[in-house]
């Protein structure tokens, strides 16, 4: 029988890798399910309801992971419960794999197989546990509603027997899971809504929403996606281009979003001081790359700065401010990478290293990183 168990999250983190309708399939799978007590609250799922379907409840975080064959996290666990962890058995979460490795060897060094799922190939056998997606959408959607109801003005073109309210102008910068979720959203509650990427396919994307597709489409541009669909760092003479392209634009925009991230390295920078100081007093603009370097001057993490009438939100943990979804969906990720990585016949572990979507997620074994990008950057520090 495989044991799995699930640690309560810090205070800071509302989701749950663990809900009611995942523990019922954990144990149809035959997995015997430990939570530590209060863990699903934030997401409201009570002991009760876990207890309901299957599984057991734990007094602490140490009692709820002893012995388990699988621990499922949010977040990147502290060291202590890693280490009360038993020898061999496999963490998953999502890790936070681009940022301090030297964290995560410290974690590696338990002998615990540590499974990052932002690493999640993209392929199709895979994309039920593509927690970006996941995430991202629910971020997509969070940001526009945070956005509007911070924004002292409507959204949609009003006609009153008064006179009419214009529609709003939104600019989504990066049309990524996030960034199409956020065009969507945008264009429901009626604002007229412009979008931007450096990838040619987003293009058609953008459009499909009945958005307008603003960019520098020049030779770069059509070279500009990887294999696996991700963007690529562009040239300096690009990036040039893209910011007097999009420095005209946003001086007639409401609301700015920004979502542009590239993977492995800080996220492009998109918007400067200067093109702030052009937008309109009351204006609003929000990074959602703020936690990782940033797209916005002067946006700062967690922090609604305003500078010159217009304010520059650092949202931070957009998906965790929708943590039942947040949780439900996250937890089924979780669940569909279980199922694939136990012999359901013998109900036991049965991790098959060849797997691509093994190799793809994990990050350390048997006490060594093996995940090549976090091991090139210890390298790089040593
Ligand atoms: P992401 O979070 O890495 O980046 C967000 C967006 O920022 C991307 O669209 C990227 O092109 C854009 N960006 C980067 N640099 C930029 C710049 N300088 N200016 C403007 N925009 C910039 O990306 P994501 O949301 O994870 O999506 C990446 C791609 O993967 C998309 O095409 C998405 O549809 C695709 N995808 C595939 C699968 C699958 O096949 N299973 C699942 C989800 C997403």
């Amino acid at each position: 029988m495989i044991a799995i168990g699930v640690p309560a999250e810090d205070q800071d983190e509302p989701r749950i890798g663990l809900t009611p309708e995942t523990v019922k399939k954990l144990v149809k799978l035959g997995a015997k399910v430990r939570i530590k007590s209060g863990a699903g609250l934030s997401s409201h799922f009570s002991d009760q309801d876990y207890k309901e379907a299957g599984a057991g409840i734990a007094k602490s975080d140490g009692e709820a992971v002893a012995g388990a064959d699988v621990v499922l996290t949010v977040r990147r666990p502290s060291p202590s419960l890693v280490k009360s962890m038993k020898k061999g058995a496999a963490l998953i979460g999502m890790l936070d794999p681009f940022s301090d490795a030297e964290g995560l060897a410290q974690l590696a060094k338990f002998g615990v197989a540590l499974f990052t799922m932002e690493l999640m190939p993209r392929i199709t056998r895979a994309q039920s546990m593509d927690v970006l997606s996941t995430q991202s959408n629910l971020a997509g959607y969070k940001v526009v509603v945070d956005a509007a109801a911070a924004f002292e003005r409507a959204l949609p073109m009003m006609m009153t027997a008064a006179g009419t309210v214009p529609a709003a102008r939104v600019f989504v910068m990066g049309a990524g899971v996030a960034g199409l979720q956020a065009i969507a959203t945008a264009r429901r509650l009626g604002a007229i809504v412009t979008a931007t990427d450096v990838r040619p396919a987003a293009k058609e994307q953008v459009e499909s929403l009945a958005a307008k597709f603003i960019a520098v489409e020049d030779e770069e541009f059509k070279q500009a996606e990887t294999a696996g669909g991700y963007a690529k760092e562009m040239s300096a003479a690009y990036k040039k281009k893209q910011a007097e392209l999009v420095a005209g634009h946003v001086k007639n925009q409401d609301i700015v979003i920004t979502t542009a991230l590239i993977p492995g390295r800080p996220a492009p920078r998109l918007i400067s001081k200067a093109m702030i100081e052009s937008m309109r007093p009351g204006s609003i603009v929000v990074d959602m790359a703020v936690e990782r370097g940033g797209n916005v001057e002067l946006a700062k993490p967690g922090e609604i700065v305003t500078h010159k009438g217009v304010r520059i939100m650092g949202l931070l943990n957009l998906p965790g401010l929708v943590p039942v979804n947040a949780s439900s969906l996250y937890a089924r990720n979780l669940y569909a990478f279980i199922e694939s990585l136990i012999d359901k016949e013998k109900a036991a572990l049965a991790i098959d290293w060849d797997d691509e979507i093994v190799r793809g997620t994990l990050i350390a074994r048997d006490g060594e990183i093996v995940n090549g990008m976090i091991a090139e950057r210890l390298g790089d520090k040593s």
